[in-house]
């Protein structure tokens, strides 16, 4: 088991598959994408398995599968049906923009719901020229085709929306109400202030509850948990799915963070806001035996930031904080 000096229990890995996406969302990713990274840049399939199966000897029992766009990656199905053979591995679960989403999981048939036990989708308008506005791409019927066909494998899905001042706020009411009947919970992300994000303003989560409420009346926190991660969910008198929150900025988890991530070119980091980690590539790529991984794995995790340097500590407010930070991270590196 990996526990930090402040307690946290480190169970759960978010594994950027790839940083290359089909998409360009203006929050996200540069608009003329990436400089490609040469392939020997990128941990290759078997290097992400053997990195994979120590970390779950050391306690991860629960891999989520992002990237960039994770079903960009060659040879997905192949790294899904090793990476399920892990020992201690728990759950994988996946996030995507979904436009691949629906060729993928036909091409896994009917194994699909016992490989992937959930998936996120990042949707973040309802309306196609707003969607296409943030995505810089034209797809928000592929996006939801995706979403439809996880769900009609009785695969639960989440739509997540970043709201963004200027772009999508018009539409946050009509997303929303997807959590009526058709998805088991539709999510809204504070935007973090990294990389292209540091110029644009999201919305903070009171004024999206009050946006809500105005359409739909009252809504009610629900404590019961969904899923592995910091959000906080609410109920709306006759939804079947819920409406979460994730609000790192205004509503700081750092004290109950349980994550790792590792990049695709094999940078452990023991926090999202963080420039230190732990390159893993060259020690694996030199012979490194798996003690030798796991002792720098462990004194990594040993020494995760108390919290997020966007702020100074959990519950601080960007509107209290002195000097919010604006780092030159870009998220399709670190998966979100
Ligand atoms: N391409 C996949 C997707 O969009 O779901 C996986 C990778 S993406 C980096 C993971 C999540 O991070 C998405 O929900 C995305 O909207 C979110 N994200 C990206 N940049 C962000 C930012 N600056 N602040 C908050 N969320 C962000
Ligand atoms: Fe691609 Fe996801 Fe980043 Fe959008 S948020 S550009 S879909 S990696």
């Amino acid at each position: 088991m990996m526990v930090d000096a402040l307690g946290r229990t480190l169970d759960y890995l978010r594994l950027s598959l790839t940083d290359r996406c089909n998409l360009r969302c203006v929050y996200c990713m540069p608009e003329g994408g990436l400089v490609s990274k040469s392939h020997t840049a990128i941990l290759r399939l078997e290097e992400k398995l053997r990195l994979c199966k120590i970390l779950c000897e050391l306690g991860i029992r629960r891999v989520k599968l992002t990237g960039g766009e994770p079903l960009l990656q060659k040879n997905l199905d192949y790294f899904l049906r090793e990476l399920k053979k892990t020992p201690f591995l728990e759950q994988i679960t996946l996030t995507s923009n979904g436009l691949l989403l629906g060729d993928f999981l036909t091409s896994l048939g009917p194994e699909a719901p016992s490989l992937i036990a959930a998936i996120n989708i990042s949707l973040n308008s309802t309306d196609a020229e707003l969607y296409a506005k943030m995505a810089r791409r034209e797809a928000l019927s592929q996006a939801l085709a995706g979403a439809h066909l996880a769900k009609s494998l009785n695969i639960p899905v989440k739509l997540n929306c970043v709201p963004l001042r200027g772009y999508n706020e018009a539409t946050l009411a009509d997303l929303a109400q997807l959590a009526e009947s058709q998805f088991e919970a539709v999510r809204f992300i504070e935007l973090m202030p990294m990389g292209l994000a540091a110029h644009l303003e999201g919305l903070p989560m009171a004024e999206i509850l009050e946006l809500l409420e105005k359409r739909f009346g009252p809504l009610v926190e629900d404590n019961s948990k969904l899923g592995n991660g910091p959000a906080v969910y609410y109920k709306i008198a006759g939804f079947k799915g819920k409406i979460g929150f994730i609000s790192a900025m205004s509503h700081g988890f750092c004290s109950s963070c349980n994550r790792l991530r590792l990049s695709s070119d094999g940078f452990l980091k023991a926090c999202l806001a963080s420039d230190q980690g732990l390159d893993l590539k060259s020690p694996l790529r030199s012979g490194a035996s798996d003690q030798e991984l796991k002792a720098a794995i462990e004194g990594l995790a040993a020494s995760k930031p108390m919290a997020h340097a966007f702020v100074g500590s959990d519950n601080q407010s960007l509107e209290n904080s002195p000097q919010p930070y604006r780092g030159p991270l870009g998220m399709y590196r670190i998966g979100g």
